[in-house]
């Protein structure tokens, strides 16, 4: 059984809303698995048509990879913070016309080099770099059928800011550009983000209340060998209905649970091919901290340690995001420290840059280690050069009965909370549908 992996870290921390649940119905007509944001989203558009659901979620919350705890007060985002693409995010379509309290997110941004303030003509250096890779990549992969690796896509003549600009476009990805298709570049919507007022996953929990929602509930099996689907869970007992909406992290979906009868190949391909994402925070509380104003981006060149990205002051609070990539990640998990030794690290590259006297009231409050979580196995499913097929073939129902849904089969907000509430409730129509509904 998965729950066997020690908790991590960010697992530790209790969310600061805990909704009520319906009871599970007794017959129900679907069983979702999963309560993150796709499950949520189809529980709730099942719900609205009058079809009986039931959801089951291994963990003892809901909102997956999107959680929201209080840190000395304050609400603290462990996972997902940024509601991206507004335009096209489901999230931010509902949060307005529910009166949520969604702002849009800062577009200013702070650059460091070595341990000084960027200059003008430096920071305009920077901002240009950035928007030519953008339109560039965005260019190049809008041609279509570029399902080659991002990095050798990169505009030339980036000059100095060309190593930075990888290593961020990098750490948003998931994984360095080298293992990443071009094809997904034309979905990256960095530009009209949202934040939201007491965090994302309290905004998600919410939209959790009153659903019929078992927690604690591992789905260690699907027999989909009859005409319906059953369900077995970990306790040893088994919901059954006339469909299923999976909702798993595909990093989860190659451990298990079993299938009975096992995937179609393709299917089972598709899951396979995908990589996990990596991209963790480590949660500062440093009141002293040199970048002012709220919700910014801050950038840090010029030293031996470049942190890949860095969100200050979260909500205009003291906590900030130092963020952790891939090459970090893998780096840190080589040394065996745990959360203390990313703490450490942390410590060590804040030092080179701003002095350990500027350190003196830094607390790194939480690491995230999503990528040790049994549950979820990394922050996203990346798309490795070649594999650009697979979010279509996870889009066809299996039998009628067996439905995927999730952040990893979204094309335009693959990897995002948005992109997962999208598929979940495209997944939770076309069931309805098939239920005449
Ligand atoms: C550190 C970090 C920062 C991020 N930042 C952003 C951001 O700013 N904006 C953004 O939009 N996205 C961001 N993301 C990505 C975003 O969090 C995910 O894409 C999204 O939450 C995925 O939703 P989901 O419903 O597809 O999956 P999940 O949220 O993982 O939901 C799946 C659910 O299934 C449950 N489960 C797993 N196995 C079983 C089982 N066997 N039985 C029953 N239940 C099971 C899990 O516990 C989980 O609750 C970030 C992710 C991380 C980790």
């Amino acid at each position: 059984m998965l729950n066997r992996i020690a908790r991590p870290e960010h697992e530790r921390f209790r969310p600061t809303i805990a909704p009520r649940f319906a009871e599970l119905p007794a017959d129900p007509e679907v069983v979702v698995i999963g309560a993150g944001a796709a499950g949520i989203a189809a529980a709730r558009l099942l719900a609205a048509r009058g079809v009986r659901v039931a959801v089951i979620e291994a963990r003892g919350r809901v909102g997956g990879r999107v959680v929201t705890t209080h840190l000395r007060g304050h609400a603290v985002d462990l996972g997902a913070h940024w509601l991206h693409a507004g335009p096209i995010n489901p999230l931010v379509q509902l949060g307005t016309v529910r009166g949520e309290p969604l702002r849009v997110a800062a577009q200013n941004s702070h650059l460091w080099v070595g341990r000084r303030p960027g200059r003008p003509a430096e920071a305009s250096a920077h901002g240009r770099a950035f928007a030519v890779t953008d339109r560039f990549l965005t260019t190049e992969a809008a041609r279509g059928g570029l399902d080659r690796p991002a990095a050798r896509a990169l505009p030339p003549g980036l000059g100095p800011w060309g190593e930075r600009v990888a290593l961020v476009h990098g750490l948003v990805s998931g994984r360095p550009l080298d293992e990443v298709s071009l094809q997904d570049f034309p979905s990256m919507e960095y530009g009209d983000n949202r934040f939201i007022a007491g965090g994302y996953g309290a905004y998600l929990a919410r939209l959790a209340q009153g659903l019929p929602i078992a927690l604690r509930t591992e789905a260690t099996g699907i027999d989909w060998s009859g005409a319906g689907v059953r369900v077995e869970t970990a306790d040893g007992t088994a919901l059954s209905a006339r469909a299923v909406i999976i909702t798993l992290p595909m990093m989860v979906l190659q451990q298990g649970p079993a299938f009975t009868p096992a995937l179609p190949e393709a299917v089972r391909g598709a899951i396979d091919g995908f990589r996990p994402g990596i991209y963790e925070h480590a949660v500062l509380h440093w009141p002293s901290s040199p970048f002012r104003g709220a919700d910014r981006l801050a950038s840090i060149v010029g030293g031996r340690h470049m942190p890949p990205g860095l969100l200050t002051r979260l909500d205009g609070t003291p906590f900030h995001y130092f963020e952790l990539d891939l090459p970090s990640c893998a780096s840190l998990d080589a040394r065996g420290g745990g959360p203390d030794g990313t703490r450490r690290f942390v410590r060590t590259v804040l030092a080179e840059h701003f002095g350990e006297r500027a350190l003196r009231d830094l607390t790194v409050s939480a690491v995230s280690e999503w990528r040790h979580d049994p549950w979820s196995r990394g922050s996203w499913a990346v798309v490795p050069p070649g594999h650009a097929g697979a979010r279509q073939v996870l889009l066809e129902p299996i039998a009628d009965r067996l439905w995927f849904a999730g952040e990893a089969l979204s094309r335009l907000q693959w990897g995002t909370a948005g992109g997962a509430y999208e598929e979940g409730e495209r997944a939770a129509r076309a069931v309805a549908a098939a239920l005449g509904r």
